[in-house]
């Protein structure tokens, strides 16, 4: 239902938080969050109901400058903690967030993840296990293997992806859900609603549908469906945080 990022700030955490906080008013199920860990810890963290709840389940130790958060509104697999974003592939290295409806799942998961082993009943998870796979079997680069997983799901998407081992930036693609880009200083934000980055910035980059890009603190590449490089001007928001 809501999807928050940000890289290049060490408060990713409260950001996103935060952020999520503000997305509450959309109306949401679950919630959880993945902060990019700088020593190989993992800080990944959900939870059922309200975002306190997740607040709960926070440590001192989660803490990094580039993490992802989701309000999931399930639409495939129950309310469950296992059900909630983020996704991650079976060797832990990659993270996804997902608004929206994947229609082929179901197919894609028959034709290339027999081998898999599945931690939820959710669509999303097909796409980040096919973004492992991809990079496994096929010996494709990170966002090389993201494109393919974007031009083979079918249906509606808000896609954001952490690479463990490309750290630092992220991925991402938009289908028919909302996407846009903030523009901070030092650091760049995304969410799927401008009120959730008003605290951060009120400079904004749209994203259109069947772009993608690779999200960095200091730079933003989008990419068109013929994977030409998108240059746009962004645009500024007012309004009282
Ligand atoms: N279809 C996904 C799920 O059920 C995403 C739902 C959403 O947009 O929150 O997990």
């Amino acid at each position: 239902c809501g999807i928050v990022g940000v890289v290049g700030n060490a408060q990713a955490t409260e950001i996103l938080l935060t952020g999520l906080e503000k997305l509450e008013y959309r109306g949401y199920d679950s919630a959880g969050i993945y902060v990019q860990a700088n020593q190989g810890v993992d800080h990944l963290r959900k939870s059922v109901g309200k975002i306190a709840n997740l607040r709960q389940q926070i440590t001192a130790e989660d803490q990094g400058t580039c993490g992802i958060g989701h309000t999931r509104w399930a639409t495939h697999g129950k309310a469950t903690q296992a059900n909630a974003h983020p996704h991650y592939s079976q060797d832990r290295r990659f993270y996804l967030v997902h608004n929206g409806v994947l229609t082929n799942y179901t197919q894609l998961r028959q034709k290339y993840l027999k081998q898999v082993n599945f931690v939820s009943d959710t669509d999303t998870e097909v796409a980040v296990q096919l973004v492992a796979y991809l990079v496994d079997q096929e010996h494709l680069t990170t966002f090389a293997a993201f494109k393919k997983m974007v031009q083979l799901v079918e249906g509606s998407y808000a896609f954001a992806l952490i690479d463990q081992q490309n750290p630092n930036r992220i991925f991402i693609a938009k289908n028919k859900s909302p996407l846009l880009v903030g523009l901070g200083k030092d650091c760049n934000l995304i969410s799927s609603d401008a009120m959730a980055l008003l605290d951060q910035t009120q400079e904004f980059l749209e994203i259109k549908d069947g772009e993608i890009g690779i999200i960095k603190a200091q730079k933003v590449q989008l990419q068109d469906v013929q994977g030409q490089e998108v240059t746009r001007e962004s645009y500024q928001v007012k309004m009282d945080p």
